[in-house]
């Protein structure tokens, strides 16, 4: 007997408590599938990829369905930090010299565009996730110095991205934390990312989509009219799938030069002690392994990072302790006095691709299948990406930008 290959692997995504799992999220309710269904798109995963898939998706077709092995928001979303941030981890300069400087230039606008489109949808749709303004601090560290920070500023200014370049002086006088520059930026977000998942889905099926969960999606088949999707032992045929699958990747894609990794992250309780000045901005670096900090709707310190080249659950868990001293180090370095004290200490799997950009397309070689692999640090931003440009993409008509993310062969 020949053992068959899972369409996606089922692994152990995350391990710890995320500061998410004491939030009190009310249900979403998701239906079992009982029966062989026929619908316009049927999307693969109910993660935040998937949400936003099934909220932008739901706005143009009468019959969108959602599958996934978990219940809604239950992977790596889980997990998350929920910093929105349009900052990709490929800094321009440093993009421009992998793909020309008008490409990285649109990248960068365009990760900009999904920021603010994300931040508008959420105001309009009134979703309710703990969402909150910030202003951004990207710090200097041993991958980019203060000068690099000063041409990274003048590059993403001459882009149309406004920003300020803060000397190391400056830094030390507005925010106490010595290094030898930072870039000020605006116009970015904080939310939960599991009420942002919820909410997202609530959206979509308020306007007719349904939920299922659990509902494994064991193989895809090409049909007359799209795709069949085996949910095992019915199936859902559809005009086109799309895959939000996250970092339990679709099986036999051509090598897209991405890598599953892990990462760490802690909180505090509520009203835990930090500047003030935190409460509006979040903070990361240009350092490997690098820290980054924000503050949560009670007041919550919440810090992540520590990331290392592994997708491994046992080594995820193993090392929980060692990572929460680590972040806890490293905080009380770079905020003098913080003796941050650990409620909660998780990781997950991550993903990252070679020049920080995500992949969003028709899958090579699988009619009317379409993927998205939101992977970088702006995982969330990608998600809303994704789900601005697939209504081109699944009409044939790509909007302007989508050859950027498409699948590399
Ligand atoms: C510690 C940590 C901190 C992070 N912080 C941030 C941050 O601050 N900002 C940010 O933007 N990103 C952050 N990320 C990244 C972010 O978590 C991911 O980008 C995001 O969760 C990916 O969402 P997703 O929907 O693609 O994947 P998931 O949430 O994993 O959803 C995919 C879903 O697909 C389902 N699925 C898979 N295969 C099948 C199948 N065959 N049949 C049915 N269902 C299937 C799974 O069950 C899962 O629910 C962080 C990640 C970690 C680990």
């Amino acid at each position: 007997m020949t053992a068959t290959i899972a369409l996606t692997p089922e692994k152990r995504l995350r391990t710890g408590r995320s500061v998410w799992s004491d939030t009190p999220h009310p249900q979403l309710k998701t239906h079992a599938l009982r029966r062989p269904l026929q619908c316009d798109v049927a999307i693969v995963g109910a993660g935040i990829s998937g949400a936003f898939m099934a909220e932008a998706l739901s706005r143009h077709y009468g019959r969108v369905v959602v599958l996934d092995r978990r219940a809604p928001a239950m992977g790596s979303t889980h997990a998350s930090t929920a910093m929105l941030q349009y900052e990709i981890d490929t800094p321009l300069t440093e993009l421009s010299d992998m793909i020309g400087h008008p490409k990285a230039a649109r990248a960068w606008r365009r990760s900009f565009a999904a920021t603010q489109g994300l931040i508008r949808l959420v105001r309009d749709e009134k979703i309710p996730c703990g969402f909150e303004d910030r202003s951004a601090l990207y710090l200097a560290g041993d991958e980019m110095g203060g000068r690099g920070m000063e041409k990274e500023a003048r590059a993403r200014r001459r882009a149309g991205l406004d920003c300020e370049f803060l000397s190391g002086r400056e830094l030390k006088a507005r925010y106490g934390i010595a290094r030898t520059g930072a870039i000020f930026s605006d116009r970015v977000a904080v939310a939960d990312p599991v009420a942002l998942a919820r909410g997202l889905l609530r959206r979509a099926r308020a306007r007719g989509a349904k939920i299922f969960a659990p509902c494994e999606v064991h193989d895809v088949m090409g049909a007359a009219r799209g795709v069949m999707l085996d949910a095992g032992g019915w199936f859902v045929e559809a005009k086109a799938a799309v895959f939000c699958t996250g970092y339990e990747v679709l099986k036999g894609l051509p090598d897209q030069h991405t890598e599953i990794t892990s990462s760490w992250a802690a909180a505090t309780a509520p009203h835990a002690d930090y500047p003030a000045w935190l409460d509006q901005t979040l903070v990361w670096e240009a350092a490997s392994p690098y820290l980054y900090l924000r503050t949560g709707a009670q007041g919550q310190l919440i810090v992540g990072g520590e990331d290392a080249d592994l997708d491994s659950p046992s080594y995820r868990a193993g090392t929980l302790g060692l990572k929460a001293k680590k972040l806890a180090q490293k905080t009380s370095r770079l905020l003098p006095g913080l003796k941050p004290k650990w409620t909660h200490v998780w990781a997950g799997a991550f993903g990252e691709s070679s020049d920080g950009l995500p992949i969003i397309g028709a899958v090579p070689g699988m009619p009317h299948c379409f993927a998205v692999m939101g992977f970088g640090g702006n995982g969330t931003v990608y998600s809303m990406l994704a789900a601005q440009l697939m209504p081109g993409l699944l009409k044939g008509r790509p909007a302007k930008d989508a050859e950027l993310f498409a699948f590399r062969t």
